[in-house]
């Protein structure tokens, strides 16, 4: 392809995108296919020689896009949101046309220098206190498995990564059961081992840790010889919009010298709002911090910001560096790669700062007080009708309920029909061993007209 039909064709799909945007609620909001049909329609051996680009644009049409399920539909209220704003979406044009490596400062000064003040941007959008430094990981399972790798290292005294762990006091981490299985593989992944992740049971209606249950587990475990190494947090679990109580827990840890790392990959965007600040109140004090503005504040995946209280521990526990990889003449530059588990990156700040320019933070906390307003509205309509039954109250825009007094398998036939109907998108989870529906709005096109229109297929389908 020369470069003319390049520009040719680059005009075609951006008029291909707008349009796609803007007719999406005619398309089922989850895909209608069946597994396997899409392989059966691709070749089993690759061409020899090159095809138009015609062609391979209408079989893309044909073939990729019925067994594409719409995230940017605005009747998606599955799992959490994976907003993709059009500003976002340009500046991962314009990324992808770079295409630069920006594993160091040098291999792209601009990348690494927008991402210092941008995720600085970020920190005061969300209240946190001067002094944390930021990074953008690719995942908030990446930011995490980078919080388990430093509390082990640090609580083996920086031997872990040299000596490897036979041979060393056994590693302990706390968490409630309500954290993402992201947890789970970062302990596996750290080689502390599923059995070393110790689940603290939860109390009260956010779900939290229990703290005297966290205080005993630590005694017990320090009482054993073992070696208590850090505690994760979570602000929004994926489940039920779970939150610990960060003050308590992080105070604890502190107490016994633990590292303390909080998840709020969903929640942490709608930190933007002060008013929802109070949900993850003692945050200032924790070691370390992810959330995506992947999820919900419309930064195109991928983009997950990790802040720091002290980036230097990180650093000690990731960074290598051979002789390529050396900054000569240049000491004190920041080369992010050192601050992650991959060392190749992407230039992924540029986003942000389109979009955070482009709406404002005013902007952008519009949509979350809608859609926080609009779940907490479908909730009580939910509530008043003798059909359902709220199961947890919303914790901002996320809340779970279930049709009354039907067994599990009723519910996630409900939930596999709405799906199959395609007008509105919902998963379910469970709470305290039983199904519960989710229901959360975060959609960055949805409008309230969206919200009512899933209420009303809730409704119907349930009469069925
Ligand atoms: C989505 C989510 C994750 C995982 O995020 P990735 O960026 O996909 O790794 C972790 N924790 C919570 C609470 C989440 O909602």
């Amino acid at each position: 392809m020369n470069w003319d039909e390049y520009s040719d064709w680059g005009s075609r799909i951006s008029q291909w995108a707008a349009e796609y945007h803007k007719t999406l609620r005619e398309r089922p909001v989850r895909a209608q296919t069946a597994p396997g049909d899409i392989a059966a329609q691709l070749p089993e051996m690759p061409p020899e020689g090159g095809e138009d680009m015609d062609i391979i644009m209408s079989d893309f049409e044909r073939i990729v896009m019925p067994g594409i399920t719409h995230w940017q539909h605005p009747r998606f209220f599955a799992y959490f949101p994976a907003n993709a704003a059009p500003p976002s979406m340009l500046a991962e044009m314009l990324v992808s046309t770079i295409a630069a490596q920006c594993m160091l400062w040098q291999t792209s000064p601009a990348a690494t220098e927008m991402e210092t003040v941008i995720l600085d941007w970020l920190r005061q959008a969300i209240g946190l206190p001067a002094g944390f430094a930021g990074v953008i990981q690719d995942s908030a399972s990446s930011a995490t498995l980078a919080a388990v790798l430093t509390m082990r290292e640090r609580a083996l005294n920086w031997q872990g990564n040299q000596k490897g762990l036979s041979g060393q006091p056994r590693l302990r981490v706390y968490c409630s059961a309500e954290v993402h299985t992201s947890v789970d593989r970062a302990i596996w992944i750290a080689g502390i081992g599923q059995d070393n992740l110790v689940r603290i049971p939860i109390a009260g209606r956010l779900r939290g840790m229990d703290p005297a249950a966290l205080k005993v587990a630590i005694e017990k475990d320090i009482a054993q010889g073992h070696c208590p190494a850090g505690v994760i947090t979570c602000t929004g679990g994926t489940g039920t919009g779970a939150c610990d109580d960060l003050d308590a827990m992080i105070a604890i840890a502190k107490s016994y010298d633990l590292y303390a790392h909080v998840d709020a990959a969903w929640a942490g965007a709608a930190m933007i709002c002060p008013e929802f600040r109070k949900l993850w109140s003692g945050v200032e004090k924790a070691d370390s911090i992810v959330f995506n503005p992947h999820k919900w504040l419309g930064a195109q995946f991928d983009c997950s910001a990790h802040f720091l209280r002290n980036p230097d521990t990180l650093v000690r526990t990731l960074a290598i560096q051979p002789e390529y990889l050396k900054t000569h003449g240049h000491d004190g530059l920041i080369n992010y790669s050192e601050w992650s588990v991959p060392l190749g990156r992407r230039f992924r700040a540029l986003k942000l700062w389109f979009l955070i320019r482009s709406y404002g933070l005013e902007g952008l906390r519009n949509r979350i007080r809608n859609h926080v307003i609009w779940a907490e509205g479908l909730c009580e309509r939910l509530e008043q009708n003798d059909d359902f039954e709220i199961v947890t109250r919303p914790v901002l825009s996320l809340f779970t309920f279930k049709l009354r007094g039907r067994n599990d398998q009723v519910q996630i036939d409900y939930v596999n029909n709405i799906n199959d109907d395609g007008r509105i998108y919902i998963t379910q989870t469970r709470v305290d061993g039983q199904i519960a529906i989710r229901f959360q709005v975060g959609q960055f096109d949805a409008t309230k007209t969206d919200v009512d229109f899933a209420h009303d297929v809730l409704v119907q389908m349930a009469g069925r």
